[in-house]
């Protein structure tokens, strides 16, 4: 059999293409992409011409997925790479990779620019535990469902948002957190990279000044260890007052 390999794009910036990927795509027999016009003008501007350039998307991925694993499997190295960054974070490939463990198949990452890292080691904030969330779902009920989850949580949280969301979701953070610490990281590697520090309040005002443009990862604290201990302090207090009652 062939072997998967889970080939990094740039994230803006075409200086962060490794000499691997390039070496993996002129390589492969196949190249599965996310949207292949778009893969075309990477592949363009590096000189690599695909001897197969494949479709493989969120919306095809049911039929297309176990086609890419017969050609595998028939011996045919194939990359896959999404439009940005890593494939399979916030983008497909991760139902690829599970059929291809299924299958006994060997997957091999080469890795790259992600947007989430990228955003996390300048943000100021502390990078020792960290939980990427990605996006966030559309709904309010459902976005505050998941942050109210997350107020205890103690590292760093990562999400993904787009430039006509970002404000709502700033103030639905500001609601259930509180004024935490936060960074906006904006159009990473690329020529208008802007990072704002300081607190949920100051990235709220920060965006009222300047209009929402571009690609954002959100860096928000987590709990602190002052407000755990509150709460674990609150916690006991309500227990003892329970059996006090009792
Ligand atoms: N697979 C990608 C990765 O490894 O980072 C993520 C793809 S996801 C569909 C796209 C989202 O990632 C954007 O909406 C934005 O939140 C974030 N993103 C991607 N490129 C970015 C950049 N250059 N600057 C800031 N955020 C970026």
């Amino acid at each position: 059999t062939g072997t998967l390999y889970l080939v990094a794009t740039p994230i803006g910036n075409l200086e962060d293409m490794t000499y691997r990927a390039v070496r993996m795509l002129k390589e492969c027999d196949i190249i599965a992409a996310e949207d292949t016009r778009q893969t075309r003008k990477l592949l363009s501007h590096f000189e690599i011409t695909p001897s197969l350039l494949f479709s493989y998307h969120e919306h095809n991925k049911a039929a297309s997925g176990p086609e890419l694993i017969r050609y595998i499997i028939e011996g045919k190295n194939l990359a896959l790479v999404s439009d940005a960054g890593l494939p399979a974070i916030s983008d497909p490939g991760a139902d690829l990779v599970q059929l291809a463990v299924e299958a006994g198949i060997p997957v091999v990452p080469v890795p790259g620019a992600n947007a989430a890292l990228s955003a996390l080691i300048a943000s100021g904030l502390p990078t020792d535990s960290f939980t990427f969330i990605g996006f966030l779902p559309r709904e309010r009920k459902d976005i505050l469902k998941i942050l109210s989850g997350l107020r205890s949580a103690q590292g760093t949280l990562l999400f993904y948002e787009s430039p006509h969301r970002v404000g709502k979701t700033l103030a639905l953070m500001l609601e259930a957190f509180g004024n935490r610490r936060a960074a906006l990281a904006r159009e990473l590697t690329k020529r208008y990279e802007e990072f704002v520090r300081g607190t949920l309040e100051d990235c709220l005002e920060w965006l009222s000044e300047h209009p929402p443009l571009g690609e954002y990862v959100l860096v928000i604290e987590g709990e602190s260890a002052e407000a755990a201990a509150e709460a674990e302090a609150a916690w006991w207090q309500s227990l003892t007052t329970a059996e006090h009652v009792a």
